[in-house]
């Protein structure tokens, strides 16, 4: 069974290295599941988790925007940050959820502070996700 090479690298340097059998993200033109194979494109993505498939076993990782690329033999992911399930504090989540919540609630004239906070929203909402498993 063919695989697919995978790296998630952010500025801090590499979160995800591996070959797996299936890469599914959220791109902002919708989701995608990427086969070894597939044909090269690249695409950016929405804030979530990306899902790594290999046999039976699914693993997330939470990725904050960024881009794919996608060439037949090789999935690269660049994200302003990313994080495994074991690197995510869920309290850090929890509390950034929390005031992004708040900042929501104050800034409903203000679109550029709600947009900010809608993003902040969905980080926080996805590294809880990912924490959960
Ligand atoms: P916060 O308000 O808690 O800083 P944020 O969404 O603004 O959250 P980012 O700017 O996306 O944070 O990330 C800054 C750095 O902190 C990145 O390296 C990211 O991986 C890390 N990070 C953010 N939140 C968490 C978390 N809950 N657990 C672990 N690392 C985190």
């Amino acid at each position: 069974m063919p695989t697919i090479k995978v790296n998630i690298v952010t500025p801090d340097g590499t979160v995800f290295e591996g070959d797996r059998d299936m890469v599914s993200v959220r791109a902002q033109s919708g989701e995608l599941g990427i086969l070894p194979g597939h044909i090269p494109l690249v695409a950016p993505l929405s804030i979530d988790a990306v899902r790594l498939k290999k046999g039976t076993e699914t693993e997330l990782v939470a990725v904050s925007g960024g881009f794919i690329e996608v060439r037949p033999d090789k999935v690269t992911i660049l994200a302003e940050a990313a994080e495994l399930p074991s690197d995510i504090d869920v309290d850090r989540a929890n509390a950034a959820k929390k005031r992004a919540e708040e900042r929501l609630a104050r800034a409903k004239q203000d679109n550029i502070d709600k947009k900010r906070a809608e993003l902040a929203l969905q980080r926080a909402m996805t590294r809880l996700k990912v924490a959960k498993g």
